[in-house]
């Protein structure tokens, strides 16, 4: 192998806003065969706006607003930006939280003027015993439908209400997924976020194959599972969440845009967070690799 034209290699990467952690790094496109999305911050622009807001009988919009938002102002979480700052744009001050607790991939509970707040899936609240009444759960269930994401709302042993809200697909993911395929990867969609969803994000961008509602520290046995099939795998991903996939994987490409410990993980970052630069990545290196032979 010749070290210059490796190092023409990563040059032109540089150009194309592609950062390579070393030449040897090239080496693992060759036999990669399918590339894992992940959803949020990834193929999503994972920029959620508050769309709606839903109560159970009984339950004041406004108090549901400043409570959900409230707890939500402790977390970093795109959903949780989302609610919060919608929040404070309807309701003014949010008063602050106790006790914050995140649940990883599930959602965030602590304590709002004297009341235990949960935010998150369904799973979170029916672990505390406050399943959804059937008017939420229908509506919960008709904003997913539209590929919206829709969290549940419980405090003091009830459930209260959903919010939704909208996170679009970046207007690049649909192109970026053509070139994967042209380059002959098989794409799939990994998330923790629930079926309906990923698979109304996965039609609008072309892609067939979905694995959904997987808990974060899930989402490196994914990887590993479809390696132990023959795979070889890359992974694409954005988040905390995703350090380990990205770890895992043959080929391990981040997201300028997202964490650094998502950063940290990959092999290549994605300077400007456009997806259509992990085909790029690829075909770039795989050219790159047939000139030294
Ligand atoms: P992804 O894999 O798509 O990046 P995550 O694993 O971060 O998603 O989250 C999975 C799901 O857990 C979310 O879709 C949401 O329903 C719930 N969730 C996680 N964090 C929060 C939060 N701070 N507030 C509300 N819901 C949350
Ligand atoms: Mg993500």
């Amino acid at each position: 192998a010749t070290p210059m034209a490796l190092m023409i290699g990563t040059g032109r990467g540089a150009q194309l806003g592609i950062l390579i952690k070393g030449p040897e790094v090239l080496e693992n496109t060759r036999r990669v065969d399918t590339v894992v999305l992940d959803k949020t911050g990834t193929v999503t622009t994972g920029k959620m706006a508050l769309d709606g807001v839903l109560t159970a009988e009984g339950t004041d919009e406004e108090e549901l607003l400043r409570l959900a938002g409230a707890l939500e102002n402790a977390s970093e979480h795109p959903i949780a930006r989302a609610i919060a700052s919608g929040a404070l744009v309807r309701v003014g001050d949010l008063p602050a939280s106790e006790d914050f607790a995140n649940i990883e991939g599930l959602g965030v509970q602590g304590t709002v003027d004297g009341h235990a707040v949960l935010v998150g899936r369904r799973a979170l609240l029916e672990e505390w015993s406050q399943p959804l009444p059937p008017d939420l759960e229908s509506a919960m269930a008709e904003a997913e439908g539209k590929g919206r994401t829709a969290v549940a709302v419980g405090w003091d042993g009830r459930a209260r209400g959903v919010l939704v809200v909208a996170d679009a697909v970046k207007p690049t993911s649909a192109e970026a997924v053509r070139r994967f395929r042209d380059l002959g990867l098989t794409p799939i969609l990994l998330t923790g976020d629930n079926r309906t969803v990923a698979r109304t994000v996965a039609e609008e961008v072309g892609i067939e194959e979905v694995i959904a509602e997987v808990l974060p520290e899930d989402k490196v046995d994914v990887v590993r599972r479809l390696q132990d099939g023959g795979r070889a795998v890359a992974m694409v991903g954005d988040g905390v969440n995703d350090a380990a996939a990205l770890a895992q994987a043959d080929l391990g490409l981040s997201m300028g845009t997202g964490t650094d410990v998502a950063i940290e993980a990959g092999d290549l970052t994605l300077v400007r967070g456009d997806l259509r630069t992990a085909a790029d990545a690829v075909r770039l290196s795989r050219r790159t690799l047939s000139t030294i032979k």
